[in-house]
C-alpha cells in the first residue's frame, strides 16, 4: 500500500504555555479577580498573570527544579493557584493538584507517591503543612503562597513566594515541549484504598481545553465572566483554568470562602454569568438566596457536576432564578469532561417535559470521548434508555494507566468508569450509580440515584442518600437516608407515600432514616461506603416478614428475572 501522503502544515506541538501566552497576547486587559485568602479583592490581568507566571517558571528553575519534577500544591481558587498552572507546566514540570480536604494522611502518602519536589501551599493550610513536612522527607521546600508580611507562624521552615517571584525578571521565553509530555498530576480521591493518580499531557490537557469550550460543551466565551467553584484542586477545576484563557473569559477566583453568601455578594459584585460546582456547594447558595429573597442579577449559567444533580434543583435554578444548568458528567481519569446535557435542534421543538426529562440526565458524549454499556459478559448493551451496564469510555483525554502503577486498567482498550448508566436512543448518558452503589435486589437493578433524586424534591427534604441494605429474601432492599431543612417535619409513611406514582412498586425504599448530617468526601460525593457502615445492623420492617409469603412478591412485575 501506498504510505498516506504527508500534510504540509507546521508542526506546533500543543503545549499549555500557548493558552495563557495567547490570553495575555489577545485579552491582556480582561481581568482575573480573587478573593484572597489576606481578605480583600485582588485584580489584575491576563498579561499580568503571564508575567508573574513566567516569574515563578524561573524561580523554579533557579530552585533547580527539572523538568518532569512534580511540584505540588495546596491551595484555594485564586490568582497564584492559576500563576502555578502555567508557571510550573510551562517549562515541563508537573503541576500536581493536592486536595486539602483529604486526610493528613492521605495526602502525605499522595506528596510522597509523587515524589513532590516543592509544595506551593495557601496560608490557610500552614497547621497542615507543619503536619505533613516531618512525613515528606523528599519535599526540598514548603512555598508561602504570600508575602513576607502574612508569612504564617510555622515549625516547618517555609520560602515566601512573593519574594521568590520578587528576585525574577518574568522575560523568560516559553520552550516548545514534547507535547506528550507529563504537565498536570490529579489524584482520585477514592474511598477505599490509596489514592490513584492521573498523569494528564499538555497534548490531552490542551484539547480539553479546546473541548470544554465548544458550544454544546461548556461553552465558555470572551463575553463570560466565570467564577468556577469547583476547586482547582479538583480535577484542574474541570479545565475552567484553561478552557477561560484559551477563549479569553474573565475569571473570578472565589478563594475559600465557599458558603452561599459569599458566593452570591462575589457574583453580584463581578457580573458573574457563569460558575460551575457539585451539587453540595449549590445547596448552600440556593439556601441562602430563598431565606435572603435574593435575586441573580448576571448569572446566565452554570454547569452541575461530579454527583448526580438532582431534578428539584435543575429545576429551582431555572424556573425560580432563570438561570440555566448545564449537567454534565465526567471524572479525574477523563480530566473531566465526559457528557454534557444539551439539546439539538429537532430535541428543543419537542414539549417541555420531554425537553427537560433528557435535559436531567448527564447527556451526550463531547467529541472527543467514545462510550459504551457493557453487560456482565462484556458485551454491548443496547442504546434504549432502559438497559442497565458498566460504562466504558475512551478517547485523547482519557488515562491509559495511573501514575507509577503497573498494568492497564483499560479492557480492550477502554476504560471502565466504575459507573453504571443507561443510554437512550438520543445518545444521552443516564449515570444510575457507581457500580459499587447500585441496589440488587433479587437479581434486578434499582438506581440509588433516582431513589435519592424524588427524595430531595420533597419539600421537607434537604439531603437524601439510598443504600442497599440486606434483605433475606431480596439480598438487597433500597433504605432512604435523609436529612430535613431546619424547622420542617416530616414522617417515614409521608416521605414513602411521595414515592407513589413516582417509581414502579418494587423500586420503592423498604425504610427510611431520619439523621442529622450525611457523611461526604472530600469532593463533595455522599461518602455511601460510611452509610452502609453505619446502618450495617439497620433492620429493614419488610425484612421481618419475608418469609415464603413475602408481600414484595405481589409488587413485582412477573418477567423481571428473579423478582418475578
Ligand atoms: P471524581 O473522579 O472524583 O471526579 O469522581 C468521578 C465520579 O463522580 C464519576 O465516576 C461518577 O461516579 C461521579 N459523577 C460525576 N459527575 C456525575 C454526574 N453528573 N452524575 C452522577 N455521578 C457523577
Amino acid at each position: 500500500m501506498t504510505p498516506p501522503l504527508s500534510g504540509q502544515m507546521m508542526d506546533v506541538p500543543l503545549n499549555l504555555s500557548s493558552l495563557l501566552a495567547h490570553a495575555a497576547r489577545h485579552h491582556g486587559d480582561t481581568e482575573i479577580v480573587s478573593r484572597r485568602i489576606e481578605g480583600d479583592i485582588h485584580r489584575y490581568t491576563y498579561k499580568d498573570c503571564e508575567r508573574r507566571a513566567k516569574q515563578l517558571a524561573e524561580a523554579l528553575i533557579a530552585l533547580r527544579v527539572a523538568p518532569g519534577e512534580r511540584v505540588g500544591t495546596l491551595a484555594w481558587n485564586g490568582y497564584r493557584h492559576l500563576e502555578a498552572y502555567f508557571g510550573v507546566t510551562g517549562f515541563g514540570a508537573v503541576c500536581h493538584t493536592i486536595n486539602p480536604r483529604l486526610f493528613p494522611e492521605q495526602i502525605a502518602f499522595i506528596v510522597n507517591h509523587a515524589d513532590d519536589r516543592y509544595v506551593l501551599f495557601d496560608t490557610t493550610f500552614a497547621a497542615l503543612v507543619d503536619a505533613l513536612a516531618p512525613q515528606c522527607p523528599n519535599v526540598l521546600g514548603w512555598i508561602a503562597l504570600a508575602d513576607d508580611g502574612h508569612l504564617p507562624d510555622m515549625r516547618t521552615p517555609v520560602l515566601s513566594y512573593e519574594t521568590l517571584l520578587g528576585a525574577q525578571r518574568g522575560e523568560f521565553d516559553w520552550p516548545v515541549l514534547d507535547e506528550r509530555s507529563a504537565s498536570n498530576l490529579c489524584y482520585t480521591s477514592g474511598t477505599t484504598g490509596h489514592p490513584k493518580g492521573a498523569l494528564y499531557t499538555h497534548r490531552s490537557q490542551v484539547l480539553h481545553a479546546y473541548a470544554a469550550s465548544l458550544p454544546d460543551s461548556m461553552a465558555l466565551s470572551a463575553r463570560d465572566s466565570v467564577l468556577p467553584v469547583v476547586p482547582m484542586f479538583h480535577v484542574n477545576a474541570w479545565g475552567i483554568p484553561h478552557a477561560a484563557p484559551l477563549t479569553g473569559a474573565k475569571l473570578v477566583f472565589p478563594g475559600k470562602d465557599l458558603d452561599g453568601r459569599s458566593l452570591y455578594e462575589l457574583m453580584e459584585a463581578e457580573r458573574v454569568t457563569y460558575s460551575a460546582g457539585v451539587p453540595t456547594v449549590w445547596l448552600g447558595l440556593l439556601a441562602y438566596m430563598r431565606d435572603a429573597g435574593a435575586r441573580f442579577s448576571s448569572l446566565q449559567r452554570t454547569v452541575i457536576g461530579g454527583s448526580a444533580c438532582p431534578p428539584a434543583m435543575q429545576r429551582t435554578f431555572e424556573d425560580e432564578y432563570g438561570v440555566q444548568v448545564i449537567h454534565a458528567w465526567g471524572m479525574t481519569e477523563m480530566s473531566p469532561l465526559g457528557t454534557l446535557a444539551k439539546l439539538n435542534w429537532e430535541q428543543s421543538q419537542r414539549p417541555p417535559d420531554a425537553r427537560r426529562a433528557l435535559l436531567e440526565k448527564q447527556g451526550r458524549a463531547i467529541c472527543g470521548v467514545d462510550m459504551k454499556i457493557v453487560g456482565d459478559d462484556g458485551r454491548d448493551l443496547p442504546w434504549d434508555g432502559v438497559a442497565f451496564g458498566d460504562l466504558h469510555v475512551r478517547g485523547p483525554w482519557v488515562i491509559d494507566r495511573y501514575f507509577r502503577q503497573d498494568g492497564t486498567p483499560l479492557v480492550d482498550g477502554w476504560f471502565p468508569t466504575g459507573d453504571v448508566a443507561t443510554i437512550d436512543p438520543d445518545g444521552f448518558l443516564h449515570i444510575t450509580d457507581r457500580s459499587k452503589d447500585v441496589i440488587k435486589s433479587g437479581g434486578e437493578w434499582i438506581s440509588s440515584i433516582d431513589l435519592e433524586n424524588i427524595a430531595v424534591a420533597h419539600p421537607a427534604v434537604a439531603e437524601a442518600a439510598c443504600i442497599a441494605c440486606a434483605h433475606p429474601r431480596w439480598t438487597e432492599r433500597p433504605l432512604i437516608v435523609v436529612v430535613l431543612r431546619p424547622g420542617a417535619t416530616l414522617t417515614r409513611e409521608e416521605l414513602l407515600a411521595f414515592y407513589e406514582g413516582k417509581v414502579v412498586k418494587w423500586w420503592m425504599p423498604d425504610d427510611v432514616a431520619f439523621v442529622d448530617a450525611l457523611p461526604h468526601t472530600a469532593t463533595g460525593k455522599l461518602q455511601k461506603l460510611k452509610l452502609r457502615e453505619q446502618f450495617r445492623h439497620h433492620v429493614l420492617p419488610t425484612a421481618l416478614d419475608a418469609g415464603p409469603d413475602c408481600p414484595l412478591t405481589a409488587d413485582v412485575p412477573r418477567d423481571s428475572g428473579a423478582h418475578g
